[in-house]
């Protein structure tokens, strides 16, 4: 694969969070910050590791993930890494477990009553592919986790939070997606769009089963920062 020359002085990364857990240890580390508030979104501009950043919550679902990214993108921005956390569909995959986005589908689109795949939204794509070169970087980072699985595969999202073994198995028969969460494509759609590169990387909370609630709650914060950890180290390869 040869690498894309990313331009230190051009290059400014959109880095997107759904709940605050998600963005803080980024936050943290967020050098020269200005702050902004826009549409109920805070917008924090800065430097990671000398690249320029905007971090920003975008709050829960779809619709609100979209909408961020638009504004990210409206102001510039040249990547999109969405950081967080995710339900496991993979059997494979446990709590802690990293997934980074080959591609991100929208699981709850159903218009299979008039002939259409599911997941598909007519007239436009099923999958949104991520840009390899971000898919890479993020595997490589992720990879320098001791015991921790860290895979490429297929992100599953829709405004739904899976937790019961029935669907769980539903969504990983029909997609062969690796994980559930609830924002990834609609980042993914709207940087198609705009043809803006975007990666998605996500640690695992839960397994999307009938534990996913109690899971979920015991180990958000901490699969949250591991991802945020994942972001810091693509950052140093971006630039490299
Ligand atoms: N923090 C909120 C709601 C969290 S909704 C509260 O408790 O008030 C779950 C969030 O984690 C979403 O942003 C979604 O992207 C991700 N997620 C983690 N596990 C998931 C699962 N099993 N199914 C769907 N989304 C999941």
């Amino acid at each position: 694969m040869t690498k894309p020359a990313t331009n230190p002085v051009t290059t400014k990364v959109g880095i997107i969070g759904a709940m605050p857990e998600e963005i803080s240890v980024l936050l943290r580390a967020l050098t020269n910050r200005q702050d902004e508030h826009e549409a109920g979104f805070g917008l924090h501009a800065g430097n990671l590791e000398h690249t320029r950043v905007i971090i920003a919550q975008s709050g829960i679902g779809k619709v609100n993930a979209a909408i961020l990214c638009q504004l990210l993108i409206q102001r510039g921005v040249t990547h999109i890494i969405m950081t967080g956390v995710a339900g496991a569909l993979e059997p494979s995959l446990h709590v802690g477990d990293i997934v980074i986005s080959r591609d991100a589908l929208q699981h709850d689109v159903d218009v299979t009553g008039l002939g259409y795949e599911p997941g598909l939204i007519p007239g436009d794509e099923k999958r949104w592919q991520a840009d390899s070169h971000l898919a890479e970087l993020a595997l490589m980072a992720a990879q320098d986790f001791a015991e921790v699985n860290a895979v490429m595969g297929t992100v599953a999202t829709g405004d739904v939070f899976v937790a019961d073994l029935a669907s769980k198995t539903r969504l990983f028969d029909t997609f062969g997606a690796a994980c559930a969460e609830m924002e990834g494509a609609s980042v993914a759609q709207v940087c198609h769009k705009f043809d803006v590169p975007f990666v998605i990387i996500r640690s695992i909370s839960d397994t999307a089963d009938d534990a996913a609630e109690v899971d979920f709650r015991a180990f958000m914060v901490q699969a949250a920062e591991r991802a945020n950890t994942v972001v810091n180290a693509m950052l140093r390869g971006l630039q490299g």
